[in-house]
């Protein structure tokens, strides 16, 4: 490959949020990124429970201590479930020897002397054939931008891209055909180009500003003070709803913004009615644990009262005792899916379940 020492690597959110917005280039603040942290500490997990060679009984409990104990509890149930998640849906195989730092998939441009390049994080060789997985712990997927970059700038030409969505409990293969992976990466390394181009410049809010990292630098989301942000301050993007809830219980919109929670699964006809149910609960939950201190967001009947009619109301009522029930079924459920995976550690491994 002809390239220089001054190549230009480029990514693929940096180069969408570019062709939405020429303000995001630059420096970001220092932004909550729970998921990421979510993320890292599953995947650590993983590669020490690959790099182990000790039983799984003896290591998962001394790596999920080692790995996953500096967590809070609520974090740390769910970074190890994911983590058994992963170890049910990609069991070791004697077979296959691991990779854990598997080489990157590079697309370049000679013309611009760019390369964009996207990474897979763990690999698994056998004779016969070479995996690369995608470690997926939220609910996004992986793009098509992602995939055409991954298959056509693979370091083998014959490897198989698998994504493994720990969350949902599936593996998928990656594929995207030939003709659409090129105009894709034609696409990609035109962004800088058009972007030089531009007429208007200045910022271009949108949906895309979820995926920057500059909200508070940029100049289209000041502080209502009229303060400057200073780069290492430590900011939370918010959505409109979030911050209606705020009224209600901070713990609640920090669950979900601050610290990633990820939701309850729920009927689509009963999305309503649950959060409506869930906000009652937060409601009396910040009236219960927090009922001294004076709060100028609460109502008119003050704390005390509405502790009481918290606890009467009957959608209050319900939620405990779903609260209790959702409880047991998680601790029953964990356990009937480790005495399947003790019965049958090694199971066939299939794609697309
Ligand atoms: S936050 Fe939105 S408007 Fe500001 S730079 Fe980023 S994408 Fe542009």
């Amino acid at each position: 490959m002809d390239y220089t020492e001054d190549l230009e690597r480029l990514k693929i959110n940096d180069l969408n949020l570019l062709a939405a917005c020429p303000a995001s280039v630059g420096p970001g603040s220092n932004l909550a990124a729970p998921q990421l942290d979510r993320w890292i500490a599953v995947h650590d997990a993983i590669a020490e429970w690959y790099a182990s060679d000790q039983p799984d009984e003896h290591a998962v409990p001394a790596i999920a201590d080692r790995v996953l104990g500096r967590m809070d509890p609520v974090q740390r149930q769910i970074a190890e479930t994911l983590f058994a998640n992963y170890r049910m849906l990609m069991p070791k195989s004697r077979d296959e020897a691991v990779d854990l730092d598997p080489p990157w998939s590079t697309v370049y441009d000679t013309a611009s002397n760019s390369s964009i390049s996207v990474a897979t994080q763990f690999g698994l060789r056998t004779p016969d054939e070479v995996t690369l997985i995608k470690l997926k712990t939220g609910r996004s997927r992986v793009s098509d931008d992602e995939k055409a970059v991954l298959i056509e700038g693979a370091a083998d030409p014959a490897a198989r891209f698998l994504e493994v969505l720990v969350a949902d409990g599936t593996v998928d293969e990656l594929e995207l055909p030939h003709e659409e992976r090129g105009a894709i990466i034609d696409r990609l390394f035109a962004i800088p180009d058009r972007n030089r181009t531009l007429e208007r410049r200045g910022t271009r809010p949108g949906l895309h500003c979820f995926r920057c990292s500059r909200p508070a630098e940029c100049g289209q989301y000041p502080r209502l003070d009229g303060e400057q942000v200073i780069r290492t301050e430590r900011t939370v993007i918010m959505t409109k709803k979030w911050l209606a809830k705020l009224n209600l219980c901070e713990r609640q919109a920090a669950w979900a913004r601050l610290y990633g929670i990820p939701h309850d699964d729920v009927e689509s006809d009963d999305e309503s009615w649950g959060a409506a149910a869930g906000s009652t609960f937060h409601q009396a939950a910040a009236a219960a644990l927090l009922p001294v201190r004076a709060h100028p967001r609460r109502d008119a009947h003050g704390d005390r009262s509405r502790v009481r009619r918290c606890r009467d109301d009957p959608v209050s009522a319900h939620l405990r005792r779903r609260q209790s029930q959702r409880l047991r079924r998680i601790s029953s459920g964990a356990a009937s899916r480790w005495a399947d995976f003790a019965k049958n550690p090694y199971p066939k491994r299939g794609i697309g379940r």
